[in-house]
């Protein structure tokens, strides 16, 4: 679930929380998720360690601890997290508890166990998830214009897939591609090579607007519920069969590629077949 906008404010919700402190101890609830490519045992070797920094780049949060240690987590569709008390009950969907001084709790947890753990040394970063080859991340500075056009040149796909790959920019996941291509009036499914100069022209408004105002929106919805799923002011993604918001048209839900789309035919016009 969580795409860049979610992320953001998990992560503005942490930065404070956690930067600076011990983590006392940890604990791998269940295995699967995570991944230890450091050679030395997950719970001895992480205890005592400080976190130095937390950053976020597209859909991957980053813990820096102190003397070369990296958690890195990759939530996929089904992670999340808990900031919880130690005395809170431990749902049956955590995966792994970091323990901070302090008396607080980081929790992983994740529904169907697609998302990943990393514990890693900085050098392994790159090997690991290929952050390198994903694109600038959606919430930083806008690439202007001219340099967005020349940058969707290389993709020649449907246009929905380009801006969930990660490389023109990263953080856009299922949901807020559909809520970028529905404010920016794009059939989903229309090859980049199709689009219109006006609509690459809308397509670049939106992309960086769309997140943007999710962050605005989560960040008074979620507060300290950073486990909290917030997706209700979406204009078209999990609404199929509502009204669009735009035109009152029926939103169309169309499962492609094992993901669902929605959006409106009457806002974003394009043939199924041959487009
Ligand atoms: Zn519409």
């Amino acid at each position: 679930m969580p795409e860049a906008p979610d992320l953001q404010v998990i992560l503005e919700f942490l930065e404070p929380r956690l930067t600076g402190r011990v983590i006392t101890g940890a604990r791998e609830v269940k295995p699967l998720v995570l991944r230890n490519l450091t050679g030395k045992p997950f719970c001895d070797d992480i205890a005592g360690r400080t976190v130095e920094k937390i950053r976020r780049h597209g859909k991957l949060l980053f813990f820096e601890l102190s003397n070369d240690r990296v958690v890195l987590i990759n939530p996929m569709l089904t992670g999340g997290f808990r900031y919880a008390d130690p005395s809170d009950k431990i749902l049956a969907t955590t995966h792994v508890i970091l323990d901070f001084e302090g008396n607080r709790q980081l929790r992983y947890f994740d529904q169907k166990k697609m998302g990943m753990v990393y514990y890693l040394r900085p050098d392994q970063v790159n090997d690991t998830t290929r952050v390198d080859e994903q694109g600038p991340d959606v919430l930083d500075e806008p690439m202007n214009l001219e340099d967005f056009r020349t940058a969707l040149r290389p993709f020649r796909g449907e246009i929905k897939g380009v801006l969930t790959r990660g490389r023109l920019v990263s953080g856009v996941g299922n949901a807020y591609a559909d809520e970028i291509l529905h404010a920016a009036m794009i059939f989903p499914f229309k090859k980049r090579t199709r689009l219109t100069h006006e609509e690459v022209k809308r397509l670049h408004e939106a992309t960086y607007a769309v997140p943007r105002m999710a962050v605005n929106l989560l960040r008074r919805e979620v507060g300290d519920a950073i486990h909290k799923k917030v997706r209700s002011f979406l204009a078209v993604h999990g609404k199929g069969s509502k009204p669009c918001p735009r035109c009152g048209y029926t939103i169309s839900a169309i499962t492609a590629n094992k993901r669902e789309t929605n959006f409106c035919r009457k806002c974003q016009p394009g043939l199924l077949v041959a487009n």
